[in-house]
């Protein structure tokens, strides 16, 4: 402690130079990834928080904590309640190894973590709505992932990890997928970097509200990643220098030096405000607080909402307010609780009070749609389009009995306002009560509540006297309003025309095909005109008419630089410039007034194409839906209906392909499809061929190439597994080369179009495909190991210890760029597990490394060093890579399977089976079992294959099942026994597993069964549709009667209903126990069914829900649906006897294999389902 002690206490420039460390690292244990490590870093702690002797004073970093600990509930942290907190480990900085403990605290605004829990200034401070992942990872670790960073906390036992993760994706925000390009949480009232006493570096401050926020810098700002927050209401601020002051807090005094004295003035005058606002009135605030509803926004649920509509009778936070005051005054009043002191009377808190944004909200949102709800970071525009329906056309409001009615509802209001039911009131208001109704002689409502003495009425309704009531306005599809050309774009000047066309231009235009036109930009309409005297225009279009404009690449025609407009009305315009800023400028003018708010972020990019295009995806596979795309590079910017902008990687997409005769443009990525369809055929033809150039592989680099989900080139990933898949037992393998042409064709396949190239076995040779793996690495741009770092790897080999040469690659590593370091990890395991199997294919570490040297460093032999780096690479693969040794493994146990399959199996017999994994009871590695299946398989011989592996015995009343778990779904459905298990597996998609385990409902269920003379049931169920299929408004559950007979589901309105609403063929169902909790089923005992057409022509899939009251009625319709589907059979009369005769007629049914395992990429379940297709027959086979 010494030396940082003297440190500390010698806070003077020069000493502070002579420092060895940079100041930042005083500021944060994690990192930018790519900042390379160094050697020892210190943090706050490590300096000591101790006050300094010499100078009186206090400083952070260096700088210390005043005698004064926190009170318990400290009121410098948020009054946000505190959800979880506790001690964690936090991942060390890069290159370290040990593990920090922290104290974390989490409540539903931020996640904080501290040095200890003594201290009230966070070292990280994480909006949770920019928390875009949290996840389990090995170890009882966990990751919180944002939008650019991610941190790893470990916790002390699993059930804590569990519970952490747990309550992280609660608070977690629900929009995720987008790139956050602003810090939503805050709204400054000043920012700018300032020095904090004893840091070399400056802190970007923000002053927001009652707080001061700090964080490392601008871009941290941005992504709302900061050091620690400090609320104001216990700070002062003291000038101390010209350019410095200080805020002092109970806990800490932080020494603050602006860059001018001007500046130092703001700072201090902006804080003393805030101090101000902090304090002043908080009284009120705090009083109307006290109802727990009004502690969250009414509309978007931001905690400590410090506005209020108050005729209206919501609280609503900063952002919300401002659209309220964009309604006007006339719809709702907004005031402050902190500073519009004087409105807020003893009877106005009151109204507060019990009304309550809870109760208020049973009026204004009685039925909102979870799509259009708010949370804290919806976009302003979805503030906007949310509060505009809410209150100006009061779409989700709770309609009154009598709405509609005049008179009705004016008796009804001066009844009322001489009681207390205040909610009533303002029901009756916003249903189009007259507040000033007058009935010949009587007393208005007014007068009524002042003569009552209910003062409380009399303030509601003070405050809507001259209130407008909210109505749906006719017509005004919100699209319309897409169109609205801002009127205060306007642009002119010269530019070259060529005719209007319709059809693509494909021939070059040259110079004297176009004519110079005057063109003018006015008023959203684009003209044209013979020269800049004519009056009139040869013609033009409106901006609303306009669905694309493409920016031609330059000299493509006569002109230089030449753009295209697309109309509605299928036309195609042609402009151009010989100057490219002429150009630009008309480019962005035009742009500016035909995209929508909604797609404003288009206008930043340097896009080569923007437009509206229709489009379906999974939530509307219905209807097509208007969408805004934006293609710029290989990056497509789409922003689609109500959702924030998002970007699909069109070098990263999985499939990309055309339909229906040209017609929709079918984009596949991880997790979703989007389907884009060619409304019109002229702009359609136009985009369809940028997308498919731009998801192209787009020149000789690695980063160009088409890449996997992982960010290694698709090329690689595929060679990669079919080696795996047929060559680890080559012999030679990679050192005996191809055919020459077949490579060089190959090679080009790949170049073309890389993710339409499949490998199959029989269709490629072996040598063929390892010998285009390798003239890739040979042929790349720049290098796997790039140019300007190959020298250092080199070099690094003529280090003589290990350690120091591993520490070396390490960091080379983590140097290179993201593809690089993806495919360079995916091809030293390859090759890793290539020489594992050295006694079958004769490639050594050795011999590897002589043919990888050259090739990946591209030196043709020379240099020897080159196959020593490949040899230390693979040699020390596991330290160098950071590998998970179990993983590792278990893929090659994997291999050494498939291996021994194949082996096996030469020559292949007709069949198929498959190898999947299957889990005993639970999801978790050490239950996992690689199983191999059978097209002939059944569900209960899998059952008995898992038992007999883990040598469990079946008892009596031991109903052990094979379940299908859909863990996105939370639904699970017991396979039937004699179910095939070969189509489940290939229908499982990456969220659902196999899992043996006993079926405790099985035992009721053929008691039930047993007491039944015949298979129906009929009873009351509460029910719901998948709303995004059908488009029905309401998402809720609805009582509904059902009656299910041997043949169909019928679904009556009520019991006592004549005709069914609704009817489906039971062997059409499928049904599955358990429904998502994000649905909010009424009770726990739920089924998901999924219904699927099995006519030919009319395709279709539905999905519903269905809540009983009791377990056992869940037990009893499940059981009656089991029953009518496999025909009174639910469990096998033999019970588990089949046993000993299985193990016969399992080797007898090896038939021919793909052996491809199931968990391997995209690739090997087309070619596994491809055989399976392909060879129906064999499932009847043997049987
Ligand atoms: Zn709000």
């Amino acid at each position: 402690m010494a030396d940082k002690d003297g440190f500390l206490s010698v806070p003077q420039p020069k000493i502070r130079y002579s420092c060895l460390y940079s100041d930042d690292e005083l500021l944060d244990d994690d990192d930018d990834p790519s900042t390379p490590t160094r050697s020892v870093r210190r943090s706050w702690q490590d300096y000591g928080l101790s006050t300094l002797p010499s100078s009186g004073s206090v400083y952070l970093p260096p700088s210390g904590r005043l005698a004064t600990t926190p009170p318990v509930d400290d009121p410098a942290s948020s009054l946000s309640t505190v959800i979880k907190m506790g001690w964690l480990d936090k991942n060390p900085p890069q290159g370290a190894r040990i593990f920090q403990k922290r104290w974390v605290k989490l409540d539903s605004e931020y996640l904080r973590y501290f040095d200890n829990d003594k201290e009230v200034y966070s070292k990280r401070i994480i909006p949770t709505c920019c928390i875009t992942e949290v996840m389990c990872v090995g170890d009882q670790k966990f990751e919180v992932v944002t939008h650019n960073r991610t941190f790893l906390f470990r916790a002390d036992n699993d059930l804590e990890r569990t519970e952490w993760v747990r309550v992280l994706q609660e608070v977690m925000s629900p929009q995720q997928g987008y790139e956050l390009t602003f810090n939503p949480t805050l709204t400054p009232d000043m920012q700018g970097y300032l020095e904090l006493r004893g840091l070399r570096s400056k802190l970007y401050t923000v002053v927001s509200a009652d707080k001061l926020f700090l964080y490392k810098n601008q871009e941290d700002y941005k992504l709302g990643i900061g050091i620690t927050s400090i609320e104001m209401n216990v700070g002062n601020i003291k000038d101390t220098d010209r350019r410095a002051f200080d805020l002092t807090t109970p806990y800490r005094i932080f020494s603050f030096v602006a860059d001018s004295e001007q500046l130092k003035e703001r700072w201090v005058c902006v804080l003393r405000e805030s101090i101000a606002a902090a304090l002043s009135h908080s009284e009120v605030a705090e009083r109307i607080w006290a109802e727990p509803s009004n502690a969250l926004c009414a509309d978007c649920s931001a905690p400590h909402p410090e506005w209020a509509s108050i005729n209206l009778c919501v609280c609503v936070c900063k952002r919300c307010a401002g659209e309220h005051r964009s309604l006007g005054p006339s719809i709702s009043k907004v005031r402050s609780l902190k500073m519009d002191r004087k409105v807020w009377t003893e009877e106005l808190i009151q109204v507060f009070l019990l009304l309550g944004n809870e109760r208020a909200n049973q009026f204004w949102a009685a039925n909102v749609p979870p799509s259009e709800a708010l949370s804290a970071c919806s976009s302003s525009e979805e503030r906007r389009r949310f509060i505009t329906a809410k209150y100006r056309q009061g779409k989700y409001r709770r309609y009154h009995p009598l709405y509609g009615n005049q008179q009705e509802l004016d008796n009804a209001l001066s009844v009322n306002v001489q009681s207390d039911d205040l909610l009533e009131t303002l029901s009756l208001i916003f249903c189009g009560a007259d507040v000033n109704c007058c009935r010949g002689d009587a007393d208005s409502p007014l007068l009524l509540a002042e003569t009552c003495g209910r003062t409380l009425q009399l303030e509601l309704l003070t405050h809507n006297r001259n209130t407008e009531i909210p109505r749906l306005e006719v017509g005004g599809h919100m699209d319309t309003v897409h169109y609205m050309a801002p009127p205060s774009i306007t642009h002119n000047g010269f530019l070259f025309k060529t005719g209007s066309m319709a059809r693509p231009i494909t021939e070059r235009k040259a110079k004297e095909e176009f004519s110079r036109r005057w063109c003018v930009l006015n008023d959203g309409v684009f003209s044209y005109y013979e020269s800049d005297k004519a009056a009139t225009p040869n013609g033009g279009l409106k901006m609303k008419e306009i669905v694309c404009l493409a920016v031609n690449p330059p000299e493509k025609h006569g002109y230089d630089h030449t753009f295209e407009l697309y109309s509605d009305a299928e036309r195609l315009y042609l402009f151009g410039q010989d100057n490219i800023d002429v150009v630009r400028e008309w480019v962005k003018s035009i742009a500016k007034s035909f995209i929508p708010a909604c797609a404003e972020s288009f206008l930043q990019r340097d896009f080569e194409r923007v437009g509206r295009l229709r489009y379906k995806d999974s939530l509307h596979l219905q209807t097509p839906r208007l969408g805004w795309f934006c293609l710029e590079g290989s990056a497509l910017h789409v922003c689609l209906e109500n959702r924030p902008e998002e970007t699909i990687h069109l070098h990263k997409l999985k499939e990309l392909s055309i339909q229906q005769d040209n017609e929709v443009l079918v984009l596949v990525e991880r997790g979703r499809s989007l389907y884009v369809e060619g409304e019109r055929k002229l702009d359609f033809a136009g985009w369809s061929q940028a997308i498919q150039r731009a998801a192209g592989s787009c020149g000789d680099s690695l980063g160009q190439q088409q890449l996997t989900e992982t960010d290694i080139p698709v090329i690689v990933e595929r060679c990669i597994t079919y080696i795996t898949q047929c060559g680890l037992t080559s012999e030679g393998i990679y050192r005996k080369s191809g055919v020459n042409s077949r490579v060089a064709s190959l090679l080009e396949a790949f170049r073309q179009d890389a993710r339409s190239v499949w490998l199959k076995e029989g269709e490629q040779q072996l040598d063929d495909v390892a010998n285009v793996l390798k003239r890739f690495f040979r042929d790349l741009n720049d290098g796997l190991f790039t140019t300007h770092t190959s020298q250092h790897w080199l070099n690094t080999t003529a280090l003589c210890d290990d350690v120091s040469k591993i520490s070396k690659y390490q960091q080379l590593f983590s140097g290179l760029p993201r593809v690089n370091k993806a495919t360079l990890c995916a091809l030293v395991n390859h090759l890793y597990c290539v020489q594992c199997f050295a006694d079958k294919n004769q490639m050594n570490l050795h011999n590897l490394a002589i043919v990888f040297g050259p090739t990946l460093f591209q030196t043709d032999g020379k240099d020897y060093n080159a196959g020593r780096v490949i040899e230390d690479l693979i040699q020390h693969y596991i330290s160098i890579f950071s590998v998970d040794e179990l993983q590792l493994k278990k893929q090659l146990d994997e291999m050494t399977l498939i291996i021994d399959l194949r082996d096996k199996l030469k020559p292949a017999p007709p069949g198929g089976h498959f190898i999947c994994t299957v889990y005993l009871e639970e999801k978790k590695e050490s239950a996992e079992q690689l199983v191999k299946i059978p097209a002939t398989m059944s569900a209960s011989e899998l059952v008995c294959e898992i038992l007999d592996r883990r040598k469990i015995s079946v008892r009596d009343k031991d109903y052990w099942c094979c379940f299908q778990i859909n863990e996105k779904e939370e639904t699970e459905r017991p396979l039937h026994f004699q179910e095939r298990v070969l189509p489940i597996v290939h229908s499982l998609g990456t969220e659902s597993h196999l899992l043996v385990k006993k079926h405790y409902s099985m035992e009721a269920m053929l008691v039930f069964l047993a007491s039944k003379v015949d298979v129906a049931k009929h009873g009351m169920m509460r029910f719901r549709e998948e709303r995004s299929l059908l488009g029905l408004t309401t998402g809720s559950f609805n009582e509904r009667y059902f009656i299910l007979t041997p043949t169909s589901l019928r679904l009556y309105k009520e019991v006592r209903s004549n005709r069914a609403e609704r009817e489906w063929p039971v062997k059409c169902l499928k049904v599955y126990l358990g429904i998502k909790k994000k649905l909010r089923p009424p009770t726990c005992w739920g089924l998901t069914v999924i219904y699927e057409s099995d006519k030919p022509d009319k395709q279709e899939r539905q999905q519903w829900y269905l809540c009983c009251d009791t377990q056992t009625e869940l037990r009893e319709w499940f059981a009656t649906f089991l029953s009518i589907q496999h025909e009174g059979s639910v469990w096998p009369a033999e019970g588990c006897k089949m046993r000993s005769s299985r193990s016969v007629v399992s080797e007898a049914r090896l038939g021919n294999v793909s052996l491809i395992p199931l968990r391997g990429n995209e690739s090997d379940i087309r070619n596994s389902v491809a055989a399976f297709t392909a060879d129906a027959l064999a499932l009847f086979k043997n049987t």
